[in-house]
């Protein structure tokens, strides 16, 4: 867990205020926490999503670990559900729109989740709940306007404009992985050509450095540490993802001048060998402007349970200390 646990004296006072259900659907996993007044997760677990066994299957076994979470918190001290997913999301109707991992179109999970566990339920979007969550407790603490930047399997933006997490007019905002950054490039798995996410994403660093040397590796990191050790294939392939990563980032600051941009996912993880020449790269592609600055995430894979408990507490009218901004 990476946020510091507070003394048990400030647990107990932040857990006589109840708690709240933060659940996580990732593709792979379904993260679920019990989070305190304090922002912090007096209880976390996950479990294997199993998408393979179909959206109603995935949806009940996500059901049934708030039921059992909020069976741990002892019921009643449960002051609301908040449930980020992947995908489409309207979180002001309360439904998942649409996503390609889970496979799932126009689920109500607010009213079902609401109904089902007895529960006021906030839904939201992964991605954004992560970005709120990094305003709030993490990297961006005090930032009204910075891109929260998950670049893992794939590449998803949390936009933050004016203190506000912006989900755009149909909630399609922050697909910063699919600006195209080589219009006559390679395919992209959403059918354009040349999309940032080819480049830049894990995925794609393997797969195109697998191509071109047809030598397979360890993911990204194993293609990282092959360029800074003389591989000429590995450095084109790493240097490739970086003008890309400061292609699509000097659109996105000549656009909407944020402050911050934070870097989180797994590529988060290879430090100055992406926070180094990517910081250069940026510059120079902002001829008249200095650049934002780039951090590390600070929540980690976090991001988005924690998000989860932001909105819940929102929605039971007693938002986390230093949010100002609850709606
Ligand atoms: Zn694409």
């Amino acid at each position: 867990m990476p946020r510091t646990p507070p003394s048990s004296a400030a647990t107990d006072a932040a857990m006589s205020e109840g708690c709240v259900v933060a659940l996580d659907v990732g593709g792979t996993e379904v993260k679920g926490a019990l989070v305190d007044r304090s922002a912090y997760p007096v209880h976390a677990e996950s479990r294997p999503t199993n998408r393979q066994a179909g959206v109603e299957a995935v949806v009940s076994a996500v059901e049934a670990f708030g039921a059992q979470l909020v069976e741990r918190a002892g019921g009643d001290r449960v002051r609301a559900l908040g449930l980020v997913v992947p995908g489409l999301v309207d979180s002001r109707n309360g439904v998942a729109r649409y996503s390609v991992t889970l496979g799932w179109r126009d689920l109500p999970l607010r009213d079902r989740f609401s109904a089902s566990l007895g529960l006021p339920v906030a839904l939201d979007h992964d991605v954004r709940a992560g970005a709120l969550a990094e305003g709030l407790l993490g990297a961006a603490r005090g930032c009204g306007d910075f891109l929260f930047l998950p670049v893992g399997t794939g590449i998803a933006g949390g936009m933050v404009l004016d203190g506000r997490p912006y989900a755009g007019s149909g909630t399609a905002a922050g697909e910063i992985g699919h600006t195209p950054v080589s219009p006559a490039g390679e395919r992209c798995t959403c059918g354009q050509y040349g999309c940032l996410e080819v480049y830049a994403s894990a995925a794609g660093v393997v797969r195109r450095y697998v191509t071109a040397s047809g030598t397979s590796v360890n993911g990204p990191d194993d293609v990282i540490q092959r360029a800074s050790s003389g591989d000429e294939v590995a450095a084109r392939v790493w240097g490739e993802a970086v003008d890309a990563l400061a292609t699509a980032l000097a659109s996105y600051t000549l656009l909407l001048d944020p402050d911050l941009v934070v870097i989180g996912g797994g590529m988060a993880g290879a430090g100055q060998a992406l926070f180094g020449p990517l910081g250069d790269r940026l510059r120079a592609g902002l001829a008249w402007r200095p650049p934002p600055r780039l951090v590390p995430a600070e929540l980690g894979a976090q991001a988005g349970c924690l998000g989860a408990a932001v909105v819940a507490w929102r929605l039971a009218g007693a938002p986390l200390e230093g949010d100002s901004d609850a709606r």
